[in-house]
């Protein structure tokens, strides 16, 4: 922990992550990941930087650890980045001060769901991202993810909130700049 947060004080290191939780690949023991995950918002929080977090099936683990370490060390910055998780997730992130960041799956048909979670959150908190080279939007879908991609992903949020494309623009950047004092 103390070497990342000496490593963080580069001028161009605006945050830390992604670290999280992953139970659908599982790659790591569940505990280990849990204590991995802990050490990365103590160093977000030591460092004063956003925490861009990894959540995947994993709900109630992270929302467990994001409140329990928020009790017992105090307030960090933290983004759900790439959200697919469930709408309690969502919510109770964003009770916590946390912004929730949409990729390319806003765009998928079978994301009814993360469609509605977009449209239900506070405007303050709308994060847009590419996952590049992953997850590239619709009509995209299956090529190498490219930053410009982003561009799709507005436009369904737009579509969502009910707003422009260039509002959402507006949102999104004002938002990340918010969140990421440091890249102001
Ligand atoms: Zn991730």
């Amino acid at each position: 922990m103390e070497e990342l947060v000496a490593l963080v004080e580069h001028p161009r290191i605006i945050g830390i992550g992604e670290s999280g939780l992953d139970y659908f690949y599982d790659k790591s023991p569940r505990e280990v990941q849990r204590e991995g995950f802990r050490r990365h918002i103590r160093a977000a929080r030591a460092a004063g930087l956003p925490l861009a977090i990894h959540a995947r099936q994993a709900d109630e683990d992270i929302l467990a650890i994001l409140a329990e370490e928020r009790a017992t060390g105090g307030d960090f910055d933290f983004l759900l980045h790439c959200f697919s998780s469930g709408r309690a997730l969502a919510e109770q992130a964003v009770a916590m001060g946390g912004y929730v960041s949409f990729s390319g799956i806003l765009t998928f048909p079978k994301s009814a769901e993360i469609r509605e979670i977009a449209r239900d959150l506070p405007e303050g908190r709308l994060l847009l991202e590419t996952d590049s080279p992953y997850l590239a939007p619709a009509p995209l879908r299956g090529k190498r993810c490219e930053p410009a991609y982003v561009a799709h992903t507005a436009k369904v949020l737009a579509e969502v909130r009910g707003l422009t494309q260039a509002r959402v623009e507006e949102i999104t950047t004002a938002n990340f700049f918010r969140l990421f004092r440091k890249a102001a």
